[in-house]
């Protein structure tokens, strides 16, 4: 039943009990809502799924007033707001979805203190009129939930963020807790100082999702290698996919459902009803896999997804684990699958050429993208380069494929000479730029009408490389881009050579590769 309009509760352990019917609490929620109960400010850096909504749901249902949410998914408010209303919580949200009526009704129950929690959209909070309106209520406290989105270092910046910092000035008696899911130690001092919350106390759990096995595999046939990956493990299980466009998740999801995975896409081309069915089966039916593009799957709540598989680069780490941070939930074995090859570097890079804003901007996608990569390439545990991204130090895992199967390294000096001699030869002596392609033809000494044509057999490098597969020669270009001895340039793609390439061709560096694994050899049985 409902309970009364002004009824609060006395500790935090019976609102957890009564409210929520927990019998205790996960990790350090009991110190984090002992702080912000106490008055104190707060800023909470825990992975998906530990449990932040309690850590201001409680001190809300405690404290004198109403709890102000601020929260960038719109879209989800609703869902949140029914979710505690059904507990019996006095929750409700103002956003632009609303209508006068509704909007009016909820500023009423604020202001005659007969809300618990109230969501509101960061950019309603810029406003003087809001503002004022909240000053005529109570305040319990601030929750800023997504808290890196006011970073504009972090991978998600949102300018309507940067309106938080003067909740300190204008209710300096109203505690504040911060609360995200990705931070590095950058972005975590960054929010602290745009925020104002120097005084508060941090509570950083670890970033660490045991029960996900991290794997990263060469991209050949991406959806002939994700039907193999799904059918070998997670026959009939609910999962989400990953792609960067509009086009690959409708063809991926079509081709998944032709070889009997009960795939669904969506993506932000897609009207808003069908999204919203869409989501809805994914929630309540077994075995459904989402294909999407990334606006699909921030804040939703379903704890047995067991896998998240990338079939294109994310593009930064904060972002992939973000992504793979919805499977496993529940804590049961889950998998983070990546798929990866050579177009995907050639295509961000030349993605953030093009990109609007300033250099600085595409610094930082560029710094981003340079992480991706880094651990995509890396020969050492997978977990332990990601928890260091977030500024945690741990220990080899076993439960990731370079853990399970490490990768052999080699000398690719050579190899690296080789085709960097080629491009500064295409250069210097034809005053040509080509793509990978072409570069790898005439280091395997193959006749094609492109090589006649540009008589490229009369190069010094022609032939040189036929030790190495094509395959193999992809690998080693891919691998050369990611660690920034090759760049690609213009609309094309088209290879050229950087600073530390000269090093290599001078003989005063080597160059370290992982060995490609063989594969694409097993295509999908029975896939059309
Ligand atoms: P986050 O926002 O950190 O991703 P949630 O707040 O959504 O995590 O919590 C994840 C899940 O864990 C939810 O289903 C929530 O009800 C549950 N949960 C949170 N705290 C506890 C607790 N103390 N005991 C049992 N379940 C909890
Ligand atoms: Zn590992």
């Amino acid at each position: 039943a409902p309970r009364r309009a002004t009824a609060k509760f006395a500790t935090a352990a019976e609102a957890l009990s009564t409210v929520f019917g927990y019998d205790s609490f996960r990790g350090e929620q009991a110190q984090i809502i002992d702080q912000v109960i106490g008055g104190g400010d707060a800023v909470v850096l825990m992975p998906t799924g530990g449990g932040k909504s309690l850590c201001y749901q409680i001190p809300s249902l405690v404290r004198e007033g109403t709890g102000i949410v601020i929260s960038p998914l719109i879209a989800l408010m609703q869902d949140q707001v029914d979710a505690l209303t059904a507990v019996g919580v006095r929750a409700a949200f103002l956003n632009s979805s609303q209508d006068s009526a509704a909007r009016g009704q909820v500023e009423r129950d604020y202001l005659s203190g007969d809300l618990d929690l109230l969501y509101v959209a960061p950019e309603r909070l810029s406003s003087e009129a809001t503002k004022r309106f909240l000053d005529r209520g109570t305040i319990a406290l601030f929750a800023i939930d997504e808290a890196h989105c006011v970073s504009q270092w972090g991978h998600d910046f949102r300018p309507d963020y940067l309106a938080l910092s003067e909740l300190a000035d204008r209710w300096p008696d109203v505690p504040r807790i911060a609360l995200t899911a990705t931070a590095t130690d950058a972005t975590h001092r960054e929010l602290t100082t745009r925020l104002q919350l120097g005084q508060a106390r941090h509570f950083v759990a670890s970033f660490d999702r045991p029960n996900i096995q991290y794997r990263i595999v060469g991209k050949a046939e991406p959806r002939k290698q994700l039907l193999a990956f799904i059918r070998a493990e997670h026959q009939g299980d609910a999962g989400i996919v990953y792609a960067l466009s509009r086009k690959t998740v409708e063809q991926t999801a079509e081709f998944l459902r032709q070889n009997g995975v009960n795939a669904l896409p969506y993506h932000a081309g897609l009207d808003q009803g069908l999204r919203a069915r869409t989501q809805s089966r994914f929630l309540r039916e077994d075995g459904v896999v989402i294909v999407a593009t990334i606006a699909f799957g921030m804040g939703i709540d379903k704890p047995d997804v067991r896998f998240v598989a990338h079939i294109d680069l994310p593009k930064s780490v904060e972002g992939y684990y973000q992504e793979t941070g919805r499977a496993g939930r529940d804590g049961l074995p889950s998998t983070g699958w990546l798929a990866y090859g050579l177009q995907d570097v050639v295509q961000q890079r030349r993605m953030i050429d093009e990109s609007p804003g300033d250099l600085a901007h595409r610094r930082k996608l560029s710094a981003h993208l340079d992480a991706m990569l880094a651990l995509c390439e890396t020969v050492s545990c997978r977990r332990v380069n990601l928890l260091r991204y977030f500024g945690q130090p741990s220990e080899p895992c076993g439960n990731c494929d370079t853990c399970l199967e490490p990768p052999v390294g080699w000398d690719g000096t050579m190899a690296a000479q080789k085709l960097l001699s080629t491009v500064v030869r295409l250069l210097r002596e034809r005053n040509q730029r080509f793509g990978a392609g072409q570069l790898i033809d005439i280091l395997r000494g193959k006749v094609t009408p492109r090589t006649t044509q540009h008589s490229h057999d009369q190069l010094a490098t022609w032939g040189i490389g036929a030790d190495l597969s094509d395959q193999q020669w992809r690998g080693v270009v891919r691998q050369l881009l990611a660690q920034g001895f090759l760049a690609t340039s213009g609309e094309y793609g088209t290879l050229v050579l950087t600073d530390a390439a000269a090093e290599v061709l001078a003989g005063r560096r080597t160059v370290e590769l992982r060995t490609e694994p063989e594969r694409a050899a097993r295509p999908a049985a029975g896939a059309r």
